[in-house]
C-alpha cells in the first residue's frame, strides 16, 4: 500500500508522470514532467501551472474545485488591490503580500479546499501563539481576518473584502 504523509488518497491520483510534448518547463527534465491533477475532476493542471492561476481549461464544467479556486483567487486579487491603502506599517504590507502568495498557491493546489483549510489552521495557530511584542499587535488582526476568510473560502462562501482593524 502506497502511503505518503497521511492518507493514501493524498498520494494516489494527484501526481502523475506525463510525457511532455511541448517546451520543457524550467526545472523539469526533458521527456517527463510531474503533472498535478485536480482532486475533483481529474483534469491535469497544465494551464493552471503555466499561468500561475486557476484555469477553466484544466477542469470539467462545474468542477467544484475550480469554482472554489476561482473564489480564492478573487479574494487574493481584492487583497492585492486594497493592501496599499489599508495596511499601515511595512510589516503589515509585507505580511499581506506573503499571505496573498500563500492563498494563490492554495488556489492552484489540486485540492484547493484542503489547501485553504490547512492555511486557515496555520493562521489560527498564529493568532493563538503569542509572539514577540510588537509583532503580535502588527499582524494578529490580519491573521484573524485571514483565518476567517479561509474558513469561508473552504465552504465556498465569499468572505468579502479583507477588513483590517487599526492596531
Ligand atoms: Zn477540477
Amino acid at each position: 500500500m502506497l502511503e505518503v504523509n497521511g492518507s493514501p488518497a493524498e498520494a494516489v491520483g494527484l501526481l502523475m508522470v506525463y510525457s511532455w510534448p511541448g517546451p520543457v518547463p524550467p526545472g523539469a527534465r526533458r521527456g517527463t514532467v510531474t503533472m498535478l491533477r485536480c482532486a475533483r475532476c481529474g483534469g491535469s493542471l497544465f494551464h493552471t501551472m503555466a499561468k500561475g492561476r486557476p484555469r477553466q481549461e484544466d477542469h470539467e464544467q462545474g468542477c467544484d474545485a475550480f469554482i472554489k479556486a476561482i473564489r480564492i483567487m478573487r479574494y487574493v486579487d481584492e487583497m492585492k488591490r486594497s493592501a496599499p491603502q489599508s495596511a499601515g506599517t511595512r510589516r503589515r504590507r509585507k505580511y499581506l503580500r506573503q499571505s496573498a502568495k500563500e492563498l494563490s498557491a492554495a488556489a492552484r493546489d489540486p485540492d484547493p479546499v484542503a489547501a485553504v483549510t490547512t492555511l486557515g489552521d496555520a493562521y489560527q495557530a498564529e493568532c493563538e501563539t503569542p509572539g514577540k511584542r510588537g509583532e503580535v499587535s502588527a499582524t494578529t488582526g490580519l491573521a484573524e481576518a485571514l483565518m476567517r476568510a479561509c474558513r469561508q473560502l473552504a465552504l465556498g462562501q465569499d468572505p468579502g473584502p479583507i477588513t483590517v482593524r487599526p492596531g
